[in-house]
């Protein structure tokens, strides 16, 4: 993802441009631009935050009151200069910023260089810049239709705005798979990814539809038009005056809406990283590192919280598939216990923010005794990810809320794919079971929209509950870790008392806890211990625990049991938390809100603790 902004009208437009971009900088900060139109077109676009945008505009020219501005996360073509945006079309007549992915760039691009175009940079943004001066120069076209037009070829998703030197009063805008609002101001208009940017100077806004193309002139009425050419009335909307209520996206906590973005986030954690067709996973940042984990004698895996959690998937996911020791450490243990560390080990940190201190010093440990280190975190450019040798973005987007959700899921997706690529690597995985993962990898994000359909259900649970004292967690194999995972969430969020177990450890304590009074969450799918499972909810249920199971779609035994059944759509085994842990945040979630507890910012805990 990217965040845009465009502004036309009478003020000074590079300090609402550079504000609105460290507004959108969530989105991406691989490398910042703008482009003004000034006796010309000036384009300003360096590698970096918008804070070095800054410095490198620093006394330039940058008048003007007609402009549009990017914040990238790079999809085509490395974060470096020349594939920052704006991209100028041939005759540089056009400029274009982007959000989204032209899917059939490749084709266009052959042909328009068989037309005599060439290419400045990798981007696919830039072949669509020049399609657009393709049709407008081609067919004569005003700037607005060119760019209808070149819409009509292009597949894949957009959120753009487009400059025309030769028009100098006008932005074009169209979206389509990408957000896009337009701010309508006294003679000005705004345009941006959202509303953060606009929403100091106007509340009145219009939020673009798909296939929608809208053309700005201060002056004018704002214009738009569908694909197929047809005149729209746009609808004018009153923005909320609460800044933070905007940034939640219409939902009631930061929380809610990061479960819901889950399909996305996982998405964006896997875009780019495998292909089923051709049987292969690449994580680019570990490139370097691969062979070195690949033939580690052991890998351990060093984390705090949540992402222990997900540490824990991990260790399950490269034994089992490649075949590679691991072991996972709290990270406050380790860096206190005077661990053994070799200098052919390998260390994964995993950090949502990157700045967990304990975390950290882990990883500086393990760095002065010679180990490889390597990265799992979320935010670009973190402390850890700095540190480390090499290592992988989870690409989750801000995770706000302090309880992690969708941070995990990627962590998970991260994971399974590094374990993948050490498996391939070694030749430690049959190519059927590795096509089979991949392909089943390829529905998660799908099947994680479904799985969100349960909420009512879930929400529904929940009221049963939400006086308990106590819960209970139970999970076997891959899904030992979720029933942790499960009991964390509910226990920040609630500050209801729950444990994680391994559902045959039942047996060896917490069975003593259970009576009619405690409810049970046994996660009952995995494939290989079915039957063990089912025999752990037997044993719940002969001391009137109250059983909420979470099960394969279509299964009657564990449902039988059960008092009540939360269906999760039938996936691979190494993939089931990730579809299996959405019910979970999903429940503590609800509980949390009818018990009245700040969801977002529960008590004592902060987002990214930097204090050991
Ligand atoms: N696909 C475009 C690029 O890689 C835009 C990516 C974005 O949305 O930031 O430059």
């Amino acid at each position: 993802m990217c965040g845009i902004v465009a502004y036309i009208g009478k003020k000074e437009a590079y300090p609402i441009l550079i504000k609105g971009l460290k507004r959108l900088e969530y989105r991406g900060y691989d490398s910042a631009g703008i482009s003004l139109v000034n006796q010309g077109l000036k384009v300003y676009k360096c590698k970096g935050k918008v804070s070095d945008l800054e410095g490198f505009a620093a006394g330039k020219d940058i008048s003007g009151s007609v402009g549009i501005g990017h914040t990238r996360w790079a999809t085509h073509g490395e974060p470096n200069d020349v594939n920052a945006h704006p991209h100028f079309s041939g005759n540089e007549n056009l400029a274009i910023i982007h959000n989204g992915i032209i899917e059939n760039y490749d084709s266009l691009k052959k042909e328009l260089i068989q037309r005599g175009h060439t290419f400045k940079s990798d981007t696919d943004t830039e072949v669509l810049i020049h399609l657009i001066e393709d049709v407008q120069a081609n067919e004569n076209l005003p700037l607005a239709e060119a760019v209808r037009v070149a819409l009509t070829q292009v597949i894949g998703a957009y959120a753009i705005a487009v400059l025309d030197k030769n028009d100098p009063e006008v932005i074009i805008g169209a979206k389509k798979g990408s957000p896009m609002v337009v701010g309508l101001g006294k003679d000005e208009y705004f345009l941006a990814s959202d509303a953060t940017p606009i929403v100091e100077y106007t509340k009145d806004v219009v939020y673009l539809e798909d296939e929608q193309i809208v053309e700005l002139r201060p002056g004018h009425e704002i214009k738009i038009r569908n694909i197929e050419n047809e005149v729209l009335t746009p609808y004018i909307q009153e923005l909320e005056l609460h800044l933070e209520a905007l940034e939640k996206g219409g939902y009631e906590h930061f929380m809610l809406k990061e479960i819901f973005e889950q399909p996305k986030s996982i998405a964006d954690s896997m875009r780019g990283r495998f292909h089923v067709e051709s049987s292969d996973v690449s994580l680019g940042g570990i490139i370097d590192y691969e062979q070195k984990m690949a033939t580690a004698k052991r890998i351990i895996i060093v984390a705090c919280g949540t992402s222990w959690h997900a540490g824990l998937v991990g260790e399950y996911l490269i034994e089992d598939l490649a075949r590679i020791p691991v072991e996972v450490e709290y990270a406050s243990e380790f860096r206190y216990r005077n661990p053994i560390v070799h200098e052919d080990d390998v260390v994964i940190a995993i950090s949502q923010s990157g700045e967990t201190a304990d975390t950290l010093a882990a990883l500086e440990l393990a760095k002065s005794k010679g180990a490889t280190i390597i990265g799992v975190c979320n935010v670009v450019g973190s402390s850890i990810s700095r540190i480390t040798d090499a290592g992988s973005y989870t690409h989750a987007g801000p995770e706000i809320g302090v309880a992690s959700t969708k941070a995990f899921t990627s962590q998970v997706t991260v994971l399974l794919l590094m374990a993948l690529r050490l498996a391939h690597k070694k030749g430690a995985i049959p190519e059927s079971r590795f096509q089979r993962i991949l392909a089943a990898l390829e529905k998660i994000p799908q099947q994680v929209e479904e799985t969100l359909k349960s909420a009512a259900l879930v929400e529904h649970i929940s009221a049963e509950y939400k006086d308990a004292r106590n819960f209970l967690y139970l999970g076997r194999g891959y899904n030992f870790p979720v029933a942790l995972e499960g009991a964390l969430k509910l226990k920040e969020i609630s500050y209801i008392h729950a444990e994680g177990y391994p559902a045959a450890e039942m047996k060896h304590g917490p069975i003593a806890l259970i009576d009619e009074e405690m409810p049970v969450v046994v996660i009952a799918t995995s494939k290989g211990s079915y039957e063990k499972v089912i025999s752990n909810i037997q044993e719940v249920k002969a001391r009137k625990g109250k059983i909420i199971v979470v099960v394969t779609k279509g299964d009657k035994t564990a449902a039988e049991l059960a008092d009540h059944v939360i269906e999760i759509p039938e996936t691979e085994e190494e993939l089931v938390p990730i579809l299996a842990s959405v019910p979970l945040q999903l429940l503590s979630y609800y509980i949390a809100v009818m018990r009245g507890c700040n969801v977002d910012q529960p008590r004592n805990l902060a987002k990214s603790v930097t204090v050991e």
